[in-house]
């Protein structure tokens, strides 16, 4: 009977294993399929997910040890939640301070490749570093990130969640941590998936500074309202120019950074989730560049 008993449970982890193996490979697949290509970061190309993520930052700190300091400010569930700050500049002459968010929904990688991209700009080029001082949460949603989940592993919108008596792990670490602090500009990197182009989501009128970062990129790429004409709308967005929207969404980032943080220009960047992403990360980056550039 001990054997028989013994013997069953053998052949349950002979089943069960293949199923869950397979299932992994399924949403690695997915992954890949959305991603559809790799991302460039130095002399590699690579897709993207968490564990070629935590691959890039090491890389990152390895590379620039100097100038990148990278802690961790807690853990959603088993995951560290990353902050990297920039140090080593020589310059004495006031840097615009910059926070930076990511990933906070997992099925929105090109952001995460963004805000590495900028942490490896300021490694690279010395002027960059004399003007600029960031702070980056690159992964905000590493179980998501994970297994290209939207939701952290509560099946919390984290992006709701920037909310008293609301909060998520993830967001209460995030908001525990920056209490106090003060920045010139937020931005906080998303991607929509039902989108062909780009668009920034503003806190409030902020001087033009919104359509006049976008035009970095081409019209074609810029989000227009569905009349063509503004103010107008499209996709629950209302549009201000092209490319350029506020949202009611209640519990952002952007409107914490905004709202509660009172930093003066605080941004969603959203990238077209159908366009092909190697062309998607090179403009999103762009307009990333683009914005920094506008208040320097
Ligand atoms: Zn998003």
């Amino acid at each position: 009977m001990a054997f028989l008993r013994i013997w069953l449970l053998l052949l349950s982890f002979v089943l069960v294993a293949p199923g869950s193996r397979s299932q992994g490979a399924r949403s690695l697949q997915k992954c890949h399929s959305y991603l559809q290509t790799e991302f460039k970061y130095g002399e590699h190309y690579l897709y993207f997910d968490w564990l070629q993520f935590q691959w890039h930052l090491k890389e990152l700190q390895t590379l620039y040890p100097k100038f990148l300091s990278i802690e961790t400010i807690g853990y959603a569930g088993q995951y560290p939640l990353y902050k990297v700050k920039t140090t080593g500049a020589t310059s004495r002459q006031r840097r615009l301070r910059v926070l930076v968010t990511a990933g906070t929904h997992g099925t929105e990688p090109v952001g995460v490749a963004s805000a590495l991209d900028l942490l490896e700009r300021y490694g690279r080029d010395k002027s960059f570093r004399d003007k600029v001082e960031l702070v980056v949460f690159p992964a905000l949603n590493p179980w998501g990130l994970s297994r290209f989940s939207r939701r952290n592993q509560q099946g919390v919108d984290i992006n709701r969640s920037f909310l008293d008596g609301q909060e998520s792990e993830n967001s209460r670490l995030l908001m525990k941590d920056l209490s106090g602090e003060s920045f010139d500009l937020a931005l906080d990197l998303h991607g929509a998936r039902s989108f062909y182009e780009h668009f920034l989501i503003r806190g409030a009128a902020d001087g033009g500074l919104a359509e006049n970062s976008i035009r970095a990129i081409s019209k074609k790429d810029r989000l227009d309202s569905e009349t063509g004409e503004y103010p107008g709308s499209f996709g629950g967005y209302t549009l201000f120019n092209e490319g350029v929207s506020e949202s009611s969404n209640m519990g952002t980032m952007k409107s914490y950074a905004f709202d509660q943080l009172r930093i003066p220009y605080a941004y969603t960047f959203e990238y077209p989730g159908k366009v092909n992403p190697r062309q998607t990360h090179r403009l999103n980056f762009r307009l990333v560049m683009s914005m920094i550039n506008h208040l320097l």
